[in-house]
């Protein structure tokens, strides 16, 4: 029976989120035995053995509903932060922080949001399914940032700024400072949302956190500034990518809004006790700040051994160019790699088809992805 679906134009526009693929799948497809998969930065130490610890003796609880809003988790977020409870809000992974914030605060056919170009899809595919028009900055051709170029498209109209620190997926990281400076030149209204999903992995770098940590977040100008919402994640730095589990630091009176507007159950039981534990493992954290630094460099060094070219970054990962005499490049690189088992994120879809992302791996897989590399080029 043929029958016509009516979906709104806005759901009909959209394009899919391209998740990087799974190790079954290549496994399936191409017959490998050894599958490592260095495309979505995850935890290359795996998951905190405290929060798996937490995790059994969760189970049992399964039936039950979270506490809405888990306000235990909160709290500790809070406590870790040195902020107030009431301006933690919690999501099933950041994303659903960045949708609430755009379906929050951006009015259907009214506001726009701004953004750099490229950046991560979520701003934008979650802006279209809203109605709200995407503005994009173009980064400069070094992936810096240029915030000129950004607040020529910021207008009275602009309900929120998406800066992510360090990006993705240059893993480029602006200067805190600068950062300051845009929230001061935003109209009134307007939100700057700072995406630090990365963070954890700038500060860390040479050995003293707390002073990076001022060099790099906004976290300690929170206070300060009004205008501004800090993004965080469970998914890179505490391993816990499958559980889902984000938040963001707002101001109270927006973090209200926010809370009334999610789901009431979107943080799961087993997420929050995940969460709270993986705070409280702190050498699983700091063993995978070194694991990742060390790896960086190790694959830093491995790229340009290759003849890539290799963006600097502060994030667990890297992006880079394959040389432009290499026998393969783009897509044909991406598909050769899969078939040796080497999963990375092709850039096609951030309109970047020669540029590649890798994420930092354990030791072995970085050496494994750099062999296969090699021999490939
Ligand atoms: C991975 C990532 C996130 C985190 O997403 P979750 O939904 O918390 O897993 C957020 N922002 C950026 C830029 C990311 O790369």
């Amino acid at each position: 029976m043929q029958r016509k679906i009516f979906v709104r134009p806005a759901v009909e526009a959209l394009e899919a989120y391209s998740p990087g693929l799974s190790i079954t799948e290549i496994r399936e497809r191409y017959g490998v035995d050894r599958v490592v998969k260095l495309a979505s930065n995850e935890n290359p130490l795996g998951v905190s053995p405290g929060a798996l610890a937490a995790l059994e003796r969760a189970f049992g609880s399964v039936f039950r509903y979270p506490q809405s809003g888990s306000p235990r988790l909160a709290g500790a977020i809070a406590a870790r932060h040195g902020v107030s409870p009431d301006c933690v809000v919690l999501g099933n992974g950041s994303d659903e922080i960045i949708d609430l914030l755009i379906r929050c605060l951006a009015e259907p056919g009214w506001h726009n949001v701004v953004t750099f170009k490229p950046c991560f899809s979520i701003y934008g595919i979650q802006s279209g399914l809203c109605g709200v028009e995407l503005r994009a900055a173009p980064l400069r051709e070094d992936f810096t940032f240029d915030w000129e170029a950004l607040l020529e498209l910021v207008d009275e109209r602009t309900s929120l700024v998406f800066v992510t620190s360090p990006d993705n997926p240059s893993g480029y990281c602006p200067p805190a400072r600068e950062l300051a400076a845009l929230s001061a030149r935003l109209p009134e209204g307007a939100i700057l949302a700072l995406d630090e999903a990365y963070m954890d992995f700038a500060a860390y770098e040479d050995g003293d956190p707390e002073a990076r940590l001022a060099e790099y977040s906004m976290l300690p100008r929170f206070k300060e500034l009004r205008n501004i919402v800090i993004l965080r994640t469970f998914s890179k730095s505490y391993g816990l990518a499958g559980l889902r589990l984000g938040y963001a630091m707002m101001p109270e009176d927006l973090a209200v809004y926010l809370n009334r507007a999610r789901l009431p159950f979107s943080v799961n039981i087993l997420a929050e006790a995940a969460g709270l534990a993986a705070l409280e493992d702190e050498d699983f954290r700091l063993a995978t700040m070194k694991a990742v630094e060390e790896g960086r460099k190790q694959l830093q060094w491995g790229l340009e051994d290759s003849g890539c070219r290799v963006w600097p970054s502060r994030a667990n990962f890297l992006m880079f160019a394959p040389p432009v005499k290499a026998k393969l490049g783009g897509a044909d690189l991406f598909e050769a790699l899969l078939r040796r088992g080497v999963i990375v994120r092709g850039l096609k879809g951030y309109d970047l088809p020669e540029f590649f992302r890798v994420s930092v791996g354990r030791m072995d897989e970085n050496l494994f992805f750099l062999d296969v590399l090699r021999e490939l080029l």
